[in-house]
């Protein structure tokens, strides 16, 4: 399809895109790769204990076990610390699925908070309501690359003996008040899918912890409940997921650049703020005070956001909606009895959040254009 942009002769403007990033490092990944071909040892070997263990040293945290993915590191997370048939699980519905999915895999129940409007994180204050005797862990999300708001998170843990999985999948380096995210909780759950802000080239995934007896725990669990170098004897029931060789080199170079991927983000972010500030009802994501916000995704709200999208289409702008259906009224999840309005501000945000293009190496030159067309439309003028 030929876009506007396009039959004037400008190039779209993709939402995101992995391949800059990986002619930015080319040198060194097409190395890394090549290195695990050479060797041809392909699972559980020296690239993932190097990895594991510069991950962990990038975290400050004592334990780092690669898995198959984001999604499998919150299932492991939760069935480590016993969660599962029977229990509940208090986490967000504003949220990418495979938070809620983890849950369900357990058999544990997923109980969706309300979030804040102002961050899209979990809303501290709404976890009360939801205690049951049944409720055993919370999952705060850090959505968008922004930390949750983890001191009352974990003051509210701490009082009611609640285990905390953090989902780490958006947020590799965001910082709450200083301290890097996935550190608070017993367990931190982090994706390496290849958008992520640290993205292998396939499936990834990594659970982190300090605790040294359910680093041993999770170290089985992913390998068949083997334990660690003595194969063919099952301890636990456990299941295959690991972080193969190749990921696991390539996610050793992506790791050194991951700060500067992460400052690249912030600098977009407050260039497309400089020109798309003062816009009237348009609302730009706001940094609480001492959070590190990694922008993992830049999102705006505004009202008439389906009309917008569309017309930023034709003009060649890629932009997604996340999310566009709230996880309690989706079909899997009606029967857990959440109605039209049951979570007012994950409803309003479902509706008028807008992704706008982000991603490292995005052109200043393509933010500049975004924001003047999404400045057009919303002055309601023609944008060619
Ligand atoms: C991507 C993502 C996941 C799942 O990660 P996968 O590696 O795709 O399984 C979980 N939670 C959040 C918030 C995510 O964005």
């Amino acid at each position: 399809m030929t876009t506007t942009r396009e039959a004037v002769g400008l190039p779209a403007i993709a939402f995101n895109l992995t391949k800059p990033g990986y002619l930015a490092h080319k040198g060194e990944i097409d190395d890394a790769i090549r290195e695990v071909l050479e060797t041809s040892w392909f699972v559980l070997g020296k690239n993932g204990d190097a990895f594991e263990h510069e991950f962990a040293g990038y975290l400050g945290m004592s334990h780092v076990l690669g898995c198959n993915s984001g999604y499998d590191a919150l299932v492991l997370a939760l069935r480590a610390l016993g969660i599962g048939a029977g229990h509940e699980v208090l986490t967000v519905s504003h949220t990418a699925v495979a938070t809620a999915v983890a849950i369900s895999a357990t058999g544990a129940t997923p109980v969706f908070c309300d979030i804040d409007p102002v961050s899209f994180n979990i809303d501290p204050d709404t976890l009360e309501a939801h205690l049951t005797p049944r409720t055993r862990a919370i999952v705060p999300v850090h959505l968008y690359g922004q930390a949750a708001d983890m001191g009352p998170i974990m003051a509210f843990a701490r009082a009611h003996n609640l285990k905390v999985v953090e989902d780490c999948a958006q947020a590799h380096g965001a910082r709450w008040q200083g301290q890097l995210v996935g550190t608070f909780g017993d367990i931190a759950a982090f994706s390496f899918y290849p958008t992520k802000n640290l993205g292998a080239y396939g499936d990834g995934g990594a659970v982190a912890t300090n605790d040294d007896a359910l680093a041993y725990h999770l170290s089985m669990l992913r390998n068949y409940g083997w334990q660690p170098g003595k194969r063919y004897i099952s301890e636990i029931r456990g299941v295959n997921s690991r972080l193969d060789e190749l990921q696991a080199a390539i996610l050793r170079v992506k790791l050194r650049h991951l700060d500067g991927g992460n400052d690249a983000r912030r600098r977009l972010a407050s260039r497309y703020e400089s020109h798309l500030s003062g816009l009237p009802g348009l609302i730009l994501p706001s940094q609480s005070a001492g959070n590190h916000h990694v922008f993992h995704l830049y999102v705006v709200r505004l009202e008439a956001r389906d009309d917008i999208a569309t017309s930023l289409r034709e003009a060649g702008i890629g932009t997604h909606v996340h999310y566009p259906q709230p996880i309690h009224r989706q079909p899997a999840y009606l029967d857990h009895g959440y109605g039209v309005g049951s979570l007012p501000e994950t409803e309003r945000a479902c509706h008028d959040v807008l992704s706008l293009p982000m991603y490292p190496e995005l052109p200043d030159a393509d933010v500049a254009r975004v924001a003047r067309i999404l400045r057009m439309l919303i002055e309601g003028r023609p944008t060619s």
